[in-house]
């Protein structure tokens, strides 16, 4: 509510035009343009204005009113304007595929992929040395074959457009055979039975949700099933008295009918995680053995490649996966090829250096490594801010991304006690960090999970809690006085 007085106090404010004349803005407009530099000017005009309405002590809103418009202001805002809406974060929050931080970030020899492509014109759709035309996904094909011992390979999108596409391509207007127990909804709004039915496809589900058998598949098959189809229980898993079909078995049902068998592997290990002490999740190679005849997986989840769905499988099914329409609808982009086959590269020809990829590396570091961040990370803060009450905890990481949702990877983390400021305002001062800092809430306590910042954000993490805590005033002298 404003006053007649705070009406007389708008008055005081300059009009833009009179600050777009003073020869100092001239200046700002002359160094970045002068669209951007009237939109600050307008922001800050703005702003004062609503200050001087929403006011009530007078002789603070005409000094409010009245200041100068100093340059260094506007320059803040045009930082503002021109910073990109998607950008860095650092993520302390242990969860190494976090599908709103991004998913994996990429590896050096991706990024640099990436960037020599984006650069200039390429052979994305072009075979230099016989001068034709061909399809895009050719640049990864034989890879996606070596490294998976598939007959064939492509790529489009996602996984979520992958499966589309198989079920579009091999089951429209036929039936298509699930265990109860695999009728999932991954994050984001992705259902089975959703996508099934956009494909065109019907679904005919069989079993329970704990116990499926073979039996149960092979008495669904009609005239019209067209696939039996797998998914991955990603992001839960049913416990106690259960049962489902081996994938050896449902493949040998699938030979016997004719009919062939597809899996949603989601994350899609190509690695075997067993050697990390997590067990349980079989790899793609070992998907291929059983006889499975078509594979959907994400690039970007333990991959650690970009964005990605790949489908792996038998050479026919495949073939006619290519030819469907819907395929342009859902291709890969060239820069994410890029990305894909640099990764790739690594699986099949220097498996040595497959640690180098940063979800793999996050996954592989030793707890002791772990442990020695977060007491760097102390003893920096402790530094500045002696008083401060942190301890390193053991705590467990999650893999995220739908992959190993039993397992918690023992981990170190630095729990920080922020009063007098509630965990609340602190974790949200981190967010506002130049570099924004995601961080978990526990036991009113600030998490830093230390597995999934890399090494030089650890000294940009200590420098943004130092200088929160300073400028609260959250120093020795103060935490004292508590
Ligand atoms: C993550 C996941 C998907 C979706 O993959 P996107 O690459 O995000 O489209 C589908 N199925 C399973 C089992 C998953 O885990």
């Amino acid at each position: 509510m404003h006053t007649s007085t705070s009406n007389e106090y708008l008055r005081y404010l300059p009009s833009i035009d009179a600050v777009m004349r003073r020869p100092d803005v001239d200046a700002l407009c002359r160094k970045f343009s002068r669209s951007i530099t009237i939109k600050a000017v307008r922001l800050i005009l703005n702003d004062r204005r609503m200050k001087i309405l929403s006011s009530t002590e007078h002789c603070q809103t005409k000094n409010d009113a009245s200041s100068e418009i100093t340059s260094s202001e506007i320059v803040t805002i045009i930082a503002d304007i021109l910073k990109p809406s998607l950008r860095n974060v650092i993520n302390a929050t242990g969860i190494i595929i976090h599908t709103n931080l991004g998913r994996a970030p990429l590896v050096n020899e991706a990024i640099e992929s990436i960037i020599e492509v984006a650069r200039s014109y390429s052979n994305l759709e072009y075979d230099i040395k016989r001068g034709e035309r061909i399809a895009r996904s050719e640049h990864i094909e034989e890879l996606l074959k070596q490294i998976s011992g598939a007959e064939g390979g492509f790529v489009v999108n996602n996984n979520a457009a992958a499966i589309l596409l198989c079920l579009n391509t091999l089951a429209r207007g036929r039936e298509v055979i699930i265990s109860r127990g695999e009728l999932i909804e991954i994050g984001g709004s992705f259902r089975i039975p959703e996508i099934l039915e956009q494909s065109g496809a019907v679904l005919i589900e069989v079993g329970t949700t704990n116990r499926t058998h073979v039996q149960d598949y092979r008495h669904a098959v009609t005239g019209q099933t067209a696939l039996l189809m797998r998914a991955h229980t990603s992001n839960y898993r049913i416990l106690g008295f259960t049962s489902e079909v081996e994938l050896s078995e449902l493949c040998r049902l699938g030979q016997e009918l004719n009919i062939p068998v597809v899996f949603d592997m989601g994350s899609g290990n190509l690695l075997d995680f067993g050697k990390f002490g997590l067990q349980g999740e079989s790899t793609i190679q070992d998907a291929v053995k059983s006889g499975v005849d078509v594979i959907t997986f994400s690039g970007d989840k333990l991959l650690g490649g970009p964005q990605a769905g790949i489908i792996v499988g038998k050479h026919k099914y495949i073939h006619k996966m290519k030819s469907n329409p819907l395929a342009r609808a859902l291709r890969i982009d060239k820069l994410t090829l890029a990305g894909l086959e640099a990764t790739l590269q690594l699986y099949a020809y220097m498996p040595e250096q497959i640690h180098k990829i940063p979800v793999l590396k996050m996954f592989m570091t030793p707890e002791s490594t772990l442990k020695r961040k977060a007491q760097t990370l102390v003893r920096t803060i402790k530094q500045e801010v002696p008083a401060i009450d942190t301890q390193i905890i053991k705590e467990t990481s999650q893999v995220g991304g739908g992959a190993y949702p039993m397992y918690n990877l023992p981990t170190w983390a630095v729990a920080l006690n922020p009063s007098p400021l509630s965990v609340n305002a602190f974790e949200a001062l981190l967010r506002s960090s130049s570099t924004p800092i995601i961080a978990r809430i526990s036991k009113d306590r600030i998490v830093f999970d230390m597995r999934t910042l890399f090494p030089k954000e650890l000294p940009i993490v200590a420098g943004a809690i130092i200088a929160i805590l300073r400028k609260h005033n959250i120093d020795s002298d103060n935490m004292q006085n508590i």
